[in-house]
């Protein structure tokens, strides 16, 4: 799902990591990109347009400068945004109701209502470990009850039996009763579907609705339909009102734009995917983890994250500066390490960064796992203000003191110095390399 949308969003981003500085216009560029790639994505164009003009309004109001770039801060605001037009917070579907709890599938043909009627009972069954009875209310299509009961007894759920000659009203009302004089905890309602839209079937879930008074209505819709789908929801709920939206054949759904424009659209959430037709293809809606998955960006998103909650932009842009003319003391070395134990040590940090696992090697080499991360801060302390500023000064007796202070040895001591000497000539060069893991893990501390 979303993989033409995702393959685009990830190429116009990714070339904004790779700068230094973002001008507005570079801003507005990538946007105007962005635009078009959601319109191609099949996204409703007034969702299209609030998207833009939130991600524009906010990347231009935003603290950008706050200890990442501004490319990662510009993935980070497109991500919030579209967890927001997604519908923020996972919806599951609601049961806290007096059993048995009603829930009515609606939809068009072929939609995928029976199926995705069976798969929510059997998870409800599986997970919730709720007792479920199925009943088909399509009395149109001869072999639509017998097809739940086929599919009933395939994934173990009890349906109801079977009366010819009853209205959908009717066995509602029957399956209902049956569901409460037997303890059962849900009920799912199975109505008919149409072709395509229209009064008879408008009037006929509004009979159901009003006889079965049901906790969920939940419209099941075909996502390949794209807008129709949207279209179709909003019609259902002006006329029928509904709790919530499945979206099936997500696996077939290489766009995603009923996905990204429907709770904006129609304002109610998308509760499940359908993903396929086997009995357990059916996932939970999770806002944030769609955008991941359009995104593919979700490392950069953690990281900037947790970035902003733990660096101070200040500190580190004197940093960067400093670094930038060659100064880079001891001083300096000791609040990096400091930030990186913040971050969740090296290992955090390599571990969100794509492509970092390359580099495992090269920094175990140079012994900056976090252990020795907190030995090296001892020894910092360890040292006058003067010695930090300036370790050229460092003979063997203030080695000598600053080992016994920090509970190390001269090595140590030695060893430090020596791997600040090589880590201060590092980062200069990264100051000037354009792109590659380690310069983006350097503009990830504001280097
Ligand atoms: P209904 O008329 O709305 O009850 O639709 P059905 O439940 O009979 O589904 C119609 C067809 O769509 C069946 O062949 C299902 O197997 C298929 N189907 C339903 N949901 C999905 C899905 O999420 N993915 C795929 N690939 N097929 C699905």
């Amino acid at each position: 799902m979303f993989e033409g949308l995702s393959e685009k969003l990830s190429g116009i981003l990714d070339g904004l990591t790779r700068r230094g500085t973002l001008s507005e216009e570079d801003v507005n560029l990538a946007l105007r990109e962005v635009r078009r790639a959601l319109l191609e994505a099949d996204v409703a164009l007034d969702v299209v347009r609030s998207f833009v003009d939130k991600v524009k309004n906010r990347a231009v109001g935003a603290n950008v400068v706050k200890s990442v770039t501004p490319g990662q801060m510009v993935i980070k605001i497109v991500n919030d945004v579209l967890i927001e037009t997604l519908g923020s917070d996972a919806q599951p579907i609601d049961l806290d109701a007096p059993p048995p709890v009603a829930i009515m599938m609606v939809g068009l043909q072929g939609a995928g209502k029976t199926t995705t009627s069976a798969k929510i009972a059997k998870r409800l069954t599986e997970l919730q470990k709720r007792r479920v009875l199925m009943a088909s209310l399509d009395v149109k299509r001869p072999a639509a009850q017998e097809q739940l009961a086929v599919l009933g007894r395939q994934v173990g759920i009890d349906t109801l039996p079977i009366i010819a000659g009853q209205t959908p009203v009717q066995i509602a009302k029957r399956a209902e009763e049956a569901a409460r004089l037997q303890g059962y905890d849900v009920v799912m309602l199975d109505t008919a579907g149409r072709t395509h839209i229209d009064e008879a079937l408008m009037a006929e879930m509004v009979e159901i609705k009003r006889a079965a008074n049901p906790h969920e209505i939940l419209l099941v819709a075909d996502s390949l339909t794209g807008q129709d789908a949207v279209n179709l929801a909003k019609n259902f709920d002006d006329r029928v009102g509904i709790t919530g939206i499945v979206l099936t054949r997500v696996d077939g759904d290489g766009r995603g734009g009923a996905a990204l424009s429907m709770r904006a659209v129609t304002g109610k959430p998308i509760k499940l995917l359908g993903t396929g037709e086997k009995m357990d293809a059916l996932e939970d809606f999770h806002p944030n983890r769609i955008a991941n998955r359009i995104l593919g960006m979700g490392d950069i998103v953690s990281l900037v994250e947790k970035a902003a909650q733990t660096i101070d932009a200040q500190k580190a842009q004197k940093i960067a500066e400093r670094m930038r003319k060659g100064k880079f003391d001891l001083e300096d070395l000791s609040d990096q390490l400091a930030q990186v134990e913040k971050i969740g040590g090296l290992g955090g940090i390599m571990s969100m960064l794509p492509g970092m696992a390359k580099m495992k090697d090269q920094i175990a080499s140079a012994n900056l796992d976090d252990k020795v991360i907190k030995r090296q801060r001892a020894i910092i302390f360890s040292m006058t203000p003067q010695e930090r500023r300036n370790p050229d000064i460092l003979k063997a007796s203030r080695k000598k003191r600053i080992a016994a202070g920090s509970g190390t040895r001269v090595e140590d001591v030695n060893r430090l110095l020596k791997q600040h000497r090589g880590m201060a000539d590092m980062m200069k060069q990264l100051g000037s390399a354009k792109r590659g893991p380690l310069s983006q893990m350097a503009s990830a501390f504001g280097l």
